[in-house]
């Protein structure tokens, strides 16, 4: 089974009960950067997401 990647919002913000979860890495950075940017006003590149923020899970 492949591994999923995930951005748990929860980990980086107390109000935000967010969660991606895609096996699709490209679309689960996507919809995290979308998410980070609308949501919290954050610009976020895809190495940053991935490094600091999601989880391979
Ligand atoms: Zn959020």
């Amino acid at each position: 089974m492949a591994n999923a990647h995930k951005l748990d919002c929860e980990s980086v913000s107390d109000t935000c009960r967010f969660i991606i979860q895609s096996e699709n890495e490209e679309e689960a950075v996507e919809l995290a950067m979308r998410h980070m940017k609308e949501t919290h006003g954050t610009e976020l590149t895809e190495e940053e997401l991935l490094n600091d923020h999601m989880q391979v899970v």
